[in-house]
């Protein structure tokens, strides 16, 4: 059983008292009327499935009857924050041009790294050894 802080009621309360009810932060268009039919398409269908940091809107249904918002790890389940309507979230995943980023800075850092894995491989496999020097 999970448990899930309401920012309204300021309590854990039990996850059967709460419906998911979609993604966070969707902006609906200023003027429906002047945007392409593909964009208007896109903000009534398309969301986003990310696997990590994914923040959404639930409701508490069985409580106090508001919504707020939600920062879930969709890969490991786990709720990092829950933040009322209106307000921002402090946990939030890396941007893209922060992964890209990380990655060009990784790369050359990989082959100074090469040795350091080799030395963590060792590692691994020495508590085996003594596993095995014991029995
Ligand atoms: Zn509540």
């Amino acid at each position: 059983m999970h448990h899930i802080y309401c920012p309204y009621c300021e309590e854990m309360r039990e996850e059967e008292e709460y419906s998911y009810t979609g993604e966070a932060h969707i902006e609906r268009p200023k003027d429906p009327a002047s945007i392409a039919d593909e964009a208007w398409g896109d903000y009534l269908f398309f969301r986003a499935n990310p696997r990590g940091i994914h923040h959404e809107m639930w409701y508490h249904a069985a409580g106090c009857r508001r919504y707020f918002n939600a920062t879930r790890d969709t890969h490991s389940y786990q709720i990092h924050e829950t933040y009322k309507m209106g307000e921002l979230p402090a946990v939030t995943a890396p941007t893209k041009a922060a992964l890209v980023a990380d990655k060009a800075k990784a790369t050359p850092a990989k082959t100074k790294a090469k040795p350091k894995t080799k030395a963590k491989a060792k590692a691994k496999v020495t508590p085996e050894e003594q596993q095995g020097d014991a029995s």
